[in-house]
């Protein structure tokens, strides 16, 4: 006689015997039989490892059914893409975490076809021969900036680097002291400066900085001026900067350039669409600076690039820097950010079409209709463990650009009543982020907050509620305090 668990460990068929089955074969059309094989592999050693470790009843058999289930479910859970969309309800527009600018449809088609078509990168169709990949969008950019010629690489970061390790290679750089600034994920202009062999010179106090200080900074070593834009912080009170047309002067009686790095950089004046004047690189070349560098990704509302603009001498010699090679940008990039510079043409327009311009606009009275209209559904998910409510709330514009100014918005706030409110708050947005499509907001005041400033594919989010499961979180909170008693 054997016992229980050496009858059931019996009665499991071999894998080669599951591989034939009808359902087992369904999932191989589907998913491939390799990922199959191991998933039922896998299947196979859990359920031996769990008869050896429970309890079996006599004559437990092997149930077909529930072995497929289980394999389709590991095969759903394996094979399920980890860069996912989520709803940024965090009521930062762009949020680095949560890859920053939204792009248009137009940038999106034009990236499709670059990737599945060969396309002129680097070839010139008028001449038949090797062109130059920054040419697609060096265009638009000089148009829209007033610069001479521009170039572009994997992100701003990378153009700082290449700017300054070009232009400035084992040579001396003054900076003011009230702008050696860190920039989320370990962007120090100092570190920076270090790594592209360039000696800073630090010149000025954290508040005050004036044209004597870089003058007396300059001497033969020096290679060039840089000012940067400090975008993610305000120093106010008694403050004192030099504006670039005076360093300007400057650095060109001294035969240097001056190097700006406005970090956001926005093309057109957003002082135009009722938004806070962001500085912009055409101001900044107008005002006699050489060589200006920005993000593609922040609010100009484009792909992760960094831009470099400004004087033709210059940026010839940058495009030549052997390490442009390892930092250029690829065909999908220079494809999303020649269809989002073409958009720039027709300022009219923009607020409508660049997904970043038309979230910072959006009017207060429309984000709060659509949180009223939301209320109910949002209510109903909740089941009665835990209250929801429309609030006024503010958003940030995020990735460090006009870091003092909010824009007024609308959101969601969910709460459960208990004395930890924080507690049962981040609860709450663990269960949001279960969701298919993850919801994200933040955490503020002991409520979960979803502004809704962001919120596009509203019948998507609705359409997922019912999955909301708050019971686990709230259940143990409650038996918690039960205990406490
Ligand atoms: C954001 C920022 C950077 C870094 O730009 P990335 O495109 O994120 O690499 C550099 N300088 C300033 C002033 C910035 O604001």
């Amino acid at each position: 006689m054997l016992n229980p668990a050496a009858a059931a460990r019996r009665a499991i068929p071999s894998l080669d015997r599951l591989l034939q089955l009808g359902a087992v074969a369904e999932l191989a059309a589907r998913y491939g039989r390799t990922l199959v094989t191991e998933a039922a592999r896998a299947e196979l050693a859990a359920l031996r490892a769990a008869l050896g470790r429970r309890p079996v009843a006599p004559h437990a058999g092997f149930e077909e059914a529930r072995f497929v289930q289980a394999c389709a479910a590991r095969l759903a859970r394996e094979t399920r893409p980890s860069l996912r969309p989520v709803f940024n309800l965090t009521g930062t527009v762009l949020h680095t975490n949560l890859g920053r600018a939204l792009m248009p449809q137009e940038a999106a088609q034009a990236v499709a076809r670059a990737m599945t078509r060969p396309v002129n990168l680097e070839f010139e169709l008028d001449e038949g021969d090797r062109g130059e990949r920054d040419r697609h969008v060096e265009r638009w950019l000089t148009r829209l900036t007033g610069a001479e010629a521009a170039l572009v690489v994997n992100n701003n970061a990378a153009a700082v680097y290449l700017v300054l390790n070009t232009l400035a290679l084992k040579k001396e750089v003054p900076v003011s002291r009230g702008e050696l600034i860190e920039i989320g994920g370990a962007f120090r202009i100092p570190d920076i400066m270090a790594r592209a062999g360039v000696r800073m010179v630090e010149v000025g106090t954290t508040n005050r900085t004036h044209l004597k200080d870089y003058a007396g900074a300059i001497s033969p070593r020096t290679a060039a001026l840089m000012k940067v834009h400090t975008s993610n912080y305000a120093i106010q009170g008694f403050t004192a900067a030099v504006p670039e047309d005076r360093l300007a002067a400057l650095a060109h009686r001294h035969k240097v350039p001056l190097i700006s790095d406005l970090g956001s950089g926005m093309l057109v004046n957003l002082e135009d669409y009722g938004l806070p004047h962001e500085p912009t690189p055409r101001e900044a070349l107008a005002a006699g600076v050489d060589i200006v560098t920005f993000s593609g990704d922040k609010l100009l509302g484009g792909p992760q690039a960094g831009l470099i603009v400004g004087r033709l001498k210059w940026v010839e010699r940058i495009r030549t820097n052997p390490m442009k090679r390892a930092l250029r940008v690829d065909k999908m990039t220079l494809a999303a950010l020649e269809a989002v510079l073409r958009l720039y043409a027709d300022p009219e327009r923009l607020k409508t079409v660049l997904p970043t311009l038309r979230f910072l606009t959006r009017p207060p009275a429309e984000i709060e209709a659509q949180a009223r209209r939301l209320l109910p559904a949002v209510e109903s998910a909740l089941r009665g463990k835990a209250g929801a409510e429309v609030v006024p709330v503010k958003s940030q514009i995020g990735s460090g650009s006009l870091p003092v100014d909010l824009v007024a918005s609308h959101a969601i706030a969910v709460a459960a009543p208990g004395r930890r409110r924080n507690a049962l708050a981040a609860g709450i947005a663990a269960a949001f982020r279960t969701l298919p499509v993850p919801v994200i907001g933040r955490i503020s005041d002991g409520a979960f907050i979803m502004d809704l400033r962001c919120l596009e594919h509203e019948d998507e989010f609705l359409a997922q509620l019912g999955e909301l499961k708050l019971d686990k979180i709230l259940d143990a909170e409650s038996q918690r305090r039960k205990e406490e008693q």
